[in-house]
């Protein structure tokens, strides 16, 4: 796809780079309306989800099938519109009384799911969405309906997808809010994992972690293309004896002569700990058993028969290791890894 040589250069570093591609993500955003026949919101909440609102909120930008984004706050989505994005702007996390102004100057689009947010936008002109609670227990109203003219939106969201009776309950239940208001509205329900249920009566569908091909179930049965891939270079090799300790801590020691790594990603990069004597990187498909504890800069891996020299690159996320793989290895979910990666990853759109 590009040579190792571009992935190293005095603007990106030479370190650590995430790519992204652009013709797996346009290929998703295709896919998930094909799938649903809805629009698309395209949630970009905390900076993309890890993998850069600057790289890829304009390839989003200009496709129609995105209808508009969401993000978490007033600054996020301020930001976005810095960026130059006309679409509509929803603010996922309420609303308190200071962000007004960066409302009203950069035409955002509040989600009201609670009194005191109401309460915010009292006497002003701004439209904005309301948000029941029919079982995901966080945000939006339980039982009572709102009614205002303001309102362009009605939505709820999916606590356990995975779970098809529990979401089909909460289904119903959304069902039942949404005719409550007049045809016309933006309704919302689903989010990535949500899309398997097919929900009739919405109108959008609010997905992320889709977006990068990143599957949220197993049997997850639209076909995306994984987007992302992540790679940290060979710092240093060399062999050592047995009974030689491996990092911090001494966790782990070499059962026999050893050939070592050094990879120039810890877990300030987002490498989690967790992945300490657990998890591996690749190396032309080779596996990479990570040896002792991930360090904040870097991380030993065992290259015992590998032909890896310094300056090399050794994947940790590709197409066939995604990072919902790693995230198994991780004790986690792909989004906390993804919102891990750190500033000091190099992004590039190819
Ligand atoms: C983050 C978020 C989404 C997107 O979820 P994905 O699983 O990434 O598709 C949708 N709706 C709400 C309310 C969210 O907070």
């Amino acid at each position: 796809m590009f040579s190792e040589k571009s992935l190293c250069d005095s603007t990106l570093g030479c370190r650590a780079v995430l790519t992204i591609s652009r013709e797996a993500i346009r290929h998703n955003v295709k896919e998930i309306c094909k799938f649903t026949g809805k629009k698309i919101i395209a949630v970009v909440k905390s900076d993309a989800y890890g993998v850069g609102a600057e790289q890829v909120v304009p390839l989003l930008s200009e496709m129609d099938e995105v209808e508009a984004f969401a993000v978490a706050c007033a600054e996020e989505g301020a930001e976005l519109r810095e960026m130059g994005v006309d679409k509509d702007i929803l603010i996922l996390g309420g609303v308190f009384p200071e962000e007004l102004a960066l409302l009203k100057e950069y035409n955002l689009t509040p989600i009201v799911s609670d009194k005191a947010h109401l309460k915010v936008l009292k006497g002003e002109s701004i439209p904005f969405h309301i948000k029941y609670d029919t079982g995901m227990g966080r945000l939006g109203f339980l039982e009572e309906t709102i009614t205002d003219p303001r309102i362009v939106g009605v939505m709820s969201h999916f606590s356990t997808p995975a779970d098809r009776e529990f979401s089909l309950s909460q289904v119903e239940k959304f069902k039942k809010i949404a005719s409550l208001y007049p045809k016309g509205l933006w309704v919302h329900l689903e989010s990535s994992a949500g899309l398997i249920y097919k929900v009739p009566f919405t109108t959008h569908v609010r997905v992320g972690l889709a977006l990068y091909g990143e599957k949220p179930l197993k049997n997850y049965p639209l076909s995306l293309k994984p987007a992302l891939s992540l790679k940290a270079r060979v710092i240093s090799v060399k062999e050592v004896p047995a009974g030689h300790p491996i990092s911090y801590g001494r966790t782990f020691v070499a059962p026999r002569k050893m050939k070592i790594a050094v990879i120039s990603l810890g877990y300030a990069d987002g490498l989690m700990k967790s992945l300490s004597n657990k998890g591996y990187l690749l190396y032309k498909r080779k596996r990479l058993p990570i040896l002792g504890n991930v360090t904040m800069d870097m991380t030993v891996v065992d290259v015992s028969g590998a032909d890896v020299s310094v300056g090399d690159w050794v994947e940790v996320v590709s197409e066939s290791r995604t990072f919902v793989d790693l995230a198994k290895d991780a004790g986690t979910i792909p989004y906390e890894l993804m919102c891990n990666l750190s500033k000091r990853v190099k992004r590039r759109v190819v």
